[in-house]
């Protein structure tokens, strides 16, 4: 009998495959990225060595993390039994997804925010709802104004990506203070290690607090640790077990726990990579902001990465196809509804030069 091809979910079919930016130029070149937001210093010397010892591939690493998560609470001052790890904090927005909606739920975020917001929600059969933005930042009324008896889930990213915007502290509270308590909050703190000290949304105190707040971190960008997939997320016992029940049972590498183990305890390389990208980030808005005549503009950035807005004669696209051809990939998020802006990692002194030469000569300024 004729096999047939087996029938995909309906609610998987609004998904479509993630696409990377460019990394090659057309001469197949490779190109040097800017364009996911990883830490252009790398890693902690000790997580490096960290990987570089001990490797025994053929066992399955620890599948609770053990030392990686009392290492975490100890930095965070959290009970370890309200950490789980996940293999990126990828994994864990989507099984916050997974464990609290479903089909005929709704899953609310804001406009020009994380693109996995929108494919956990579909992922589960909920819809996604976006809220609209106030120039490019989470507009906390809008959100409010957005919920319904069916939000079972919100994402936050703060600061956020692809804009780099922030809310603060006051404003995270009264999202969470206007939301149904039966509604989980998962505030997404990726990039929340380049906020200066002192600086802090409240979202751990909130998730310690309630029964319906979900932090999300990563080692994936201030700690220089994409490539190993190791994320966590803390929030009450009750949450964490959700999250427990339904992730794969060894879900972060062993080599990932080593290094992310090292990694947390090297002040000194948090402190030295938070330095050079609020220098390289701050020289990099001004020069954005000298092409302001050229329609130009920077939206003000917390995180290692900044959005820029093409509003004169000179297109984003053609901005991203010089700055191909002199080496470096950004990322161009036209399906994002942000056809005409580019977002640019901040990298070292003399990446970051070479960026402002080319936008500059575009421009007609000297470079
Ligand atoms: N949240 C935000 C806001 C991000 O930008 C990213 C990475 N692009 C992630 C989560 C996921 O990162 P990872 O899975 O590497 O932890």
């Amino acid at each position: 009998m004729a096999k047939q091809a087996p029938t995909m979910k309906p609610w998987i079919e609004g998904i479509h495959a993630y696409v990377p930016g460019k990394s090659t130029r057309a001469d197949g070149r490779r190109l040097v990225k800017l364009s996911a937001n990883e830490n252009p210093l790398g890693c902690s010397a000790s997580a490096l060595a960290a990987l570089a010892t001990d490797h025994v591939p053929a066992a399955y690493p620890d599948p609770d993390a053990t030392a990686l998560r009392a290492a975490i609470g100890k930095q965070h001052g959290i009970d370890p039994a309200r950490i789980v790890c996940g293999t990126g904090s990828d994994e864990l927005l989507n099984l916050a997804a997974q464990g609290f909606a479903g089909p005929g739920d709704e899953v609310l975020f804001s406009r020009f925010s994380f693109a996995v917001y929108d494919i956990a929600a579909r992922r589960c059969g909920a819809t996604p709802v976006e809220a609209p933005d106030t120039d490019y930042t989470a507009d906390v009324d809008a959100l409010l104004a957005a919920v319904t008896q069916r939000t079972r889930v919100v994402f936050l990213a703060n600061p956020n990506n692809p804009t780099g915007t922030y809310l603060p502290r006051a404003e995270v509270e009264r999202l969470h203070a206007g939301l149904p308590g039966d509604a989980l909050l998962v505030i997404d703190q990726a990039y929340a290690e380049y906020l200066e000290p002192g600086e802090n949304d409240g979202g751990l105190d909130l998730a310690m607090a309630h029964e319906n707040v979900l932090v999300t971190r990563t080692f994936s960008k201030i700690y220089g640790l994409a490539g190993e997939r190791i994320g966590w997320a803390t929030g009450t016992p009750n949450l964490i077990d959700v999250l427990n029940r339904i992730r794969g049972p060894f879900n972060v590498t062993s080599s990932g726990q080593r290094a992310a183990l090292a990694a947390i305890a090297d002040h000194a390389f948090l402190a030295r990579s938070r330095e050079a990208n609020r220098e390289e980030r701050k020289r990099f808005i001004a020069a954005i902001e000298g092409l302001g005549n050229h329609g130009l503009r920077a939206i003000p950035s917390k995180a290692n990465f900044v959005l820029i807005l093409f509003e004169g004669d000179l297109a984003a696209e053609t901005a991203l196809d010089a700055i191909a051809e002199a080496g470096y990939a950004v990322r161009h998020l036209p399906g994002q509804g942000l056809a005409q802006a580019l977002r640019i990692t901040i990298g070292t002194a003399n990446q970051m030069d070479e960026i402002i030469g080319v936008l500059r000569s575009l421009c007609g300024e000297d470079a």
